[in-house]
Formats: structure tokens, sequence, C-alpha cells
């Protein structure tokens, strides 16, 4: 039986980092700020984020070219000031996820394999809402 899409959401996003190209305007000290309010996230807060993930293959000249692949957070916010859904401002050949999450003061390991102890990951995860594209062979 194939892997029901949320437990693969699930799997794919906990203890990720907690950053990408769309967050490093929202870090301050190496601190997450929501959205909304400018609040500082700091580890063991509960926050909303919304992850994107890209097929750089499927670029089509529409959006701005951009060669990152897989999820990548565009958006934290506190649970407060969490967004109601997704929006329309959405690449329609991307997947996007709301996902609850508990920010986690594990630091991770990058592509090369050095330590980044002061960074956040996502921990605790449940999923709010899924929007993904429909794949190229459908
Ligand atoms: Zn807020």
């Amino acid at each position: 039986m194939p892997e029901n899409t949320t437990d693969r959401v699930l799997r794919e996003l906990t203890g990720r980092v907690a950053d990408g190209a769309a967050l490093r305007t929202e870090y301050d000290g190496g601190r997450l700020r929501c959205v909304h309010c400018r609040t500082t996230l700091n580890a063991n807060d509960e926050v909303v984020v919304v992850v994107r993930k890209h097929y750089p293959e499927r670029w089509d000249g529409e959006f701005p070219k951009d060669d990152t692949e897989g999820w990548e957070p565009s958006g934290v916010w506190c649970p407060e000031h969490a967004p109601e859904g997704l929006d329309d401002r959405r690449c329609p050949r991307d997947d996007y996820v709301v996902v609850s999450a508990t920010l986690e003061p594990t630091g991770y390991h990058d592509a090369y394999g050095i330590y980044h102890a002061d960074e956040l990951t996502f921990g605790g995860l449940s999923v709010e809402e899924i929007s993904l594209a429909p794949d190229d062979d459908e």
C-alpha cells in the first residue's frame, strides 16, 4: 500500500531546519519572527508554517526560475496569527502544506556535514492543509 500523503509529509518535514531563502529576512540573531506580529519565536514555541515543495524540472517560464528542490519553509507564524489556510499566491506546479509544529533546539547537520547548533528544527508536527500539484504523468 502506498504511503499516505499526510504520513509522507510528516516524515519529510519532521526534523527539518526552520530555515530557507524565504525565511532569511525573518531571521534576527538566529531567531525566527512571526510574519504578522514580528514576535520572536524561540525553541519550544508552537508555530504554524507554510512549506513549499518546488520541482525545478517543472519550470515553464511563468514564474521566476528557482533551482531549489524539496521542501522549503516560506513563512512562520505564531499560533495567534496563523494563516486561515493557503492563499492564491502559489505556483500551481509546487506542493504546499500548512503544518503546526514545535520549534526544537536540536540544531542540524547540513548537506556538508557541518553542524549548526543555533538552528531550530520542526518537531511535533501536525498537518493542517495539503495542496499537491498534479504529477507530470497524470
Ligand atoms: Zn504573530
